[in-house]
């Protein structure tokens, strides 16, 4: 039974205030670089990608992949599993991966890889969270919202076995919560 909310990580004015920074620098950075499409991770991404969209000021579209590493909760399942591919041509267009968090660092390589087969114009990424301790993979990252510590966390789209997706801030998940899913 859940009895406390999630301890704040990051508050909803925090996330806020770094998602319009980072809306204004790639709509900088990606002026004279059209199309541009952003191709956002479910499920995990929707509340970031959706936020940062709507606060960029330049021409873009909007493309979704979904994509597996984890089974349940926090137990990792082992390899990445490709769900769903991007629906729309991506070729010759400028990507923008978007992501939740960065961990290990597979899911973001497996991507790159999966959108450079695609023959678009270039690839980037841009993830809300990193937790840059655990990395074990060299992955370029161009936008990081925030490093975080090694914490399972959720809201703002992260979830724990499904749950806390749309909580409107950052929230550590409480280590007597974790066994009851
Ligand atoms: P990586 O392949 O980098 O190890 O893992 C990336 C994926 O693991 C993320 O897209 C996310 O689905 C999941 N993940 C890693 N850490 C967390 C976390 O603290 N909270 C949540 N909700 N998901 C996480
Ligand atoms: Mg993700
Ligand atoms: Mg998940």
């Amino acid at each position: 039974m859940n009895t406390l909310p999630p301890e704040v990580m990051l508050s909803e004015a925090q996330i806020a205030s770094r998602v319009n920074e980072l809306a204004a620098e790639i709509s900088k950075d990606y002026a004279d670089k059209t199309p541009l499409v952003l191709v956002g991770v479910l499920k995990g991404s929707f509340i970031f990608l959706a936020d940062l969209a709507r606060r960029l000021t330049i021409p873009r579209t909007i493309e979704f992949i979904a994509v597996s590493s984890y089974e349940n909760g926090s137990q990792r399942s082992g390899a990445v599993r490709l769900l769903m591919d991007v629906r729309g041509n991506i070729e010759g267009k400028h990507v923008l991966i978007i992501e939740d968090i960065v961990d290990t660092g597979h899911t973001l390589d497996y991507l790159i890889g999966m959108m450079r087969s695609h023959g678009p114009a270039s690839v980037r990424t841009c993830t809300l969270l990193h937790k840059a301790e655990r990395a074990e993979v060299d992955v370029p990252i161009d936008y990081t919202g925030f490093s975080i510590a090694d914490e399972w966390v959720v809201g703002y789209g992260l979830d724990y076995a499904e749950r806390d997706r749309t909580l409107p801030y950052i929230g550590i998940v409480r280590p007597e919560d974790r066994a009851t899913s």
